[in-house]
């Protein structure tokens, strides 16, 4: 079943803040939700492009089409931009397909190709493409292609506070915490944040996401979250879009965080220790152990 909310869009000028220096005008857009093969999917549709918030799994490169085909009467090649908010399977899984089938440019954090890289991150992303499977054989019962390319190499890098070129009533915020790199997007004219996976929602209550992998940074991320203030929320696993958030949200997923983790989730931290950057940052971590521990003996 296909969702479509209606955002009525007040005209505003935000200025030209977007990296291309394209003279963007401020209209309205309306965003459709798209059930993904284990997530949601968001696109919003703008007069003058699409904006697709994530890309979903390689399977999902087909829905994407099809939704934009059929139901928007436009090519798929009229995304303007696609984002991809973190490396895994089911947020970065259609990436290069979309760019290499439709020409559609990318934008991501600059850390993003660093995930997978090398032969522990290719083995880290064979692990979460078989996570992503066991979950869509328990949600769905049909598995579709997993494994996808992950040289993503972005057309547009995004840093923290970055207007997202051609949507410049979009930002894409840094939050670190799931993965090194993760980001959210938020549209401030209307008070909108998608929150990719820095959190989930399973039968009306909030968790933390699968894995968290810098517990002290997803604090920190959700302190920063919080203090947007957003009235909607747009969420890729759970229910697609809330309007009614709980006014301690952040701050009761900040407590989650300090609940020791069970079975189930010390079982995926175990499988998700192999991408390079997990080392380097527990590497970087060590050495500045080691250096306070002699400053403290010298
Ligand atoms: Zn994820």
């Amino acid at each position: 079943m296909i969702t479509v909310f209606k955002i009525n869009y007040i005209l505003q000028d935000y200025g030209n803040k977007n990296t291309e220096g394209d003279d963007v005008p401020s209209d309205n857009f309306t965003l459709h939700i798209i059930p993904g093969y284990i997530e949601n999917l968001f696109l919003a549709e703008y007069q003058h492009g699409l904006l697709l918030l994530d890309c979903g799994a390689v399977s999902d490169v087909k829905r994407i089409e099809d939704f934009c085909r059929e139901k928007l009467h436009r090519s798929p090649s009229e995304i303007k931009l696609a984002v991809v908010t973190h490396m895994h399977p089911d947020h970065a899984g259609g990436a290069v397909l979309l760019r290499e089938k439709f020409g559609i440019p990318l934008a991501a954090h600059k850390d993003l190709d660093r995930w997978y890289a090398g032969p522990g991150g290719f083995m880290q992303k064979v692990i979460d493409c078989v996570l992503m499977q066991t979950v869509a054989r328990r949600t769905r019962g049909k598995l579709e292609k997993g494994l996808f390319n992950s040289r993503i190499q972005a057309d547009h890098l995004l840093a923290d506070g970055d207007a997202l070129p051609f949507f410049p009533d979009w930002t894409a915020i840094v939050v670190p915490g799931h993965t090194s790199h993760d980001l959210v997007l938020y549209n401030e004219p209307e008070s909108l944040l998608y929150v990719a996976d820095c959190f989930l929602e399973v039968k009306g209550k909030y968790q933390t996401p699968l894995p968290v992998m810098f517990p002290h940074w997803l604090h920190a991320s959700y302190a920063k979250m919080d203090a947007l203030k957003a009235s909607s929320l747009l969420i890729a696993h759970g229910e697609a879009r809330r309007d009614n958030i709980p006014t301690d949200l952040f701050l009761s997923l900040q407590d989650l965080l300090q609940i020791p983790p069970n079975k189930l989730i010390r079982r995926i931290k175990r499988l998700s220790i192999y991408t390079p950057e997990w080392r380097r940052q527990n590497m970087l971590q060590k050495s500045e152990q080691d250096s306070c521990h002699q400053d403290i003996f010298h």
